[in-house]
């Protein structure tokens, strides 16, 4: 009987493990995953299960007895230390061995850590696990003064959840606008702008130098030296990729495990998948490593197709989604890609759709509270449309997809 092993029991893990019994692979899956956790979704982690309103068993991917009924074995809060390609064989800090037929690197990311004076106080706060919301819960609280560090997603969903639990929030990113890395300057002011109107003080171009506080924090300093009071900080500022442990087996690794269109790396019996994942794109025509669900659910996909022998290729155009206050953003393919803009509907209604053109061609959209339009803006990406067409609301985007 062939095994596989995962390491990471993450969202790529889980879905890996169910896809593979999809496939009707027989074989052993061993999950190993070094948190206490049953493979579970992240996306709730900074939206509901923040805000205290959905339960954990929710936020799990499927129920612990979905594993046992399915033969998978996972061996959580065991940590995989050390892959030998030569003999197929992986070694945990339990000191456990096991020999793989194939194995899944599946081991994520880890947050940027914000190495500034005061970094150790208590109070501060980074988010990517349920323990690590669990200790932000616990001291977030109307009145309090919650200080965000990083205007990406993780800050500005915080923010969101901050504002509605009764806080005092600031926002401090460095760069002159936020959601700088992921969206145009339009969106970026459209989300000033909401996130203001809602209370929140957003800092553009400004830093965080120093934490300040007796065992807890209590300010936060920034490069022009104001003083924020604070009692928590969360720091949002990006993630760095698991990818040591691969790099450590002599597998390519170069902002994340370099794997080819099957998401397979050099070894043919070694894959990666997920946010660790560098990789080739042929829609796009290059390479990326994406941090996002949806990838990382379509990778698991192909890679359980290909143990079974199948021979699929990895190509999606990617997409993304964010929820902040009652405000759903979808973002389909990369927005810099375009050259020009074609927005349907009003940014004041907090309902719309951009499409971004590039040669005619529809290269990305991001839609705002308008899931139909998304779901149609998907299915254009690639297309040559009529941009009077697309800018029109009496034309139904559906029917542009048949042209
Ligand atoms: P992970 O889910 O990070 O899993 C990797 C696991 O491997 C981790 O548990 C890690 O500890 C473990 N591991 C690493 N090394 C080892 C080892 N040596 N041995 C054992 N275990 C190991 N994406 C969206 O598309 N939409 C969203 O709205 C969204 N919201 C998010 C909100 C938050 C707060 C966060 C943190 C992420 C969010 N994401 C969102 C991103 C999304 O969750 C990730 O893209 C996704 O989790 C990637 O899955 P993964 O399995 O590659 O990695
Ligand atoms: P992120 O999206 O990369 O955003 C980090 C932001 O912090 C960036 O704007 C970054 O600017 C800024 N920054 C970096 N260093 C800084 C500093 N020293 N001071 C102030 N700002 C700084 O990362 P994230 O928000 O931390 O999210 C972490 C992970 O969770 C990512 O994988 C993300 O995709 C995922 N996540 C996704 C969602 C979603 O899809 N809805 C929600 C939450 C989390 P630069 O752009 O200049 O680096």
């Amino acid at each position: 009987m062939p095994t596989t092993a995962i390491i990471g029991a993450g969202h790529a893990a889980g879905q890996l493990a169910a896809s593979l019994r999809q496939e009707g692979y027989e074989g052993d899956i061993v999950i190993y995953g070094d948190e206490l956790h049953i493979p579970y979704q992240r996306p709730p982690l900074s939206k509901a299960y923040l805000a205290g309103e959905l339960g954990l068993e929710k936020v799990y991917l499927r129920p612990a007895k979905f594993y046992e009924d399915k033969n998978i074995t996972l061996r959580i809060g065991e940590t995989v230390t050390a892959i030998d390609p030569a003999t197929k064989t992986i070694t945990s800090d339990e000191g456990s061995t096991l020999q793989y037929d194939d194995l899944v690197l599946a081991t994520g990311g880890r947050p940027r850590k914000l190495p500034i004076e005061g970094a150790d106080l208590g109070g501060i706060h980074y988010l990517r696990s349920i323990s690590d919301v669990d200790g932000i819960r616990a001291e977030l609280a109307p009145g309090r003064n919650l200080v965000i560090v990083g205007g990406g997603y993780i800050g500005l969903e915080v923010a969101s959840i901050g504002i509605k639990t009764g806080a005092t929030v600031h926002v401090l990113e460095m760069e002159s606008r936020i959601l700088q890395r992921v969206t145009t300057p339009q969106m970026s002011e459209f989300y000033d702008q909401l996130h203001s109107g809602r209370g929140v003080q957003v800092h553009t171009d400004t830093r965080a130098s120093a934490f300040m506080g007796d065992g807890k924090v209590s300010h936060v300093v920034t490069a022009d030296g104001t003083e924020l009071d604070a009692d928590l900080v969360v720091v949002g500022i990006g993630i760095i990729p698991n990818s040591e442990l691969a790099e450590a087996a002599g597998l390519e690794c170069d902002n994340g495990i370099v794997v080819d269109d099957h998401c397979r790396t050099e070894d043919p019996h070694i894959y990666a998948i997920g946010d660790v994942s560098n990789h080739p794109n042929p829609l796009l025509n290059r390479r990326l490593r994406l941090e996002s669900v949806p990838n990382a659910m379509e990778q698991a996909r192909v890679v359980a197709s290909n143990i079974v022998g199948k021979d699929k290729v990895y190509a999606a155009i990617p997409w993304f989604w964010s929820d902040q206050y009652e405000l759903k953003l979808q973002m389909v393919g990369f927005s810099s890609d375009g050259e020009e803009q074609i927005t349907r509907g009003n940014p004041a209604d907090n309902q719309f759709i951009t499409f971004y053109m590039k040669d005619g061609k529809v290269v990305a959209a991001d839609a705002i509270n308008d899931p139909k339009s998304f779901m149609a803006a998907k299915n254009l990406v690639g297309k040559a449309i009529d941009a009077a067409a697309l800018a029109d609301p009496a034309v139904e985007l559906k029917s542009l997809m048949t042209r």
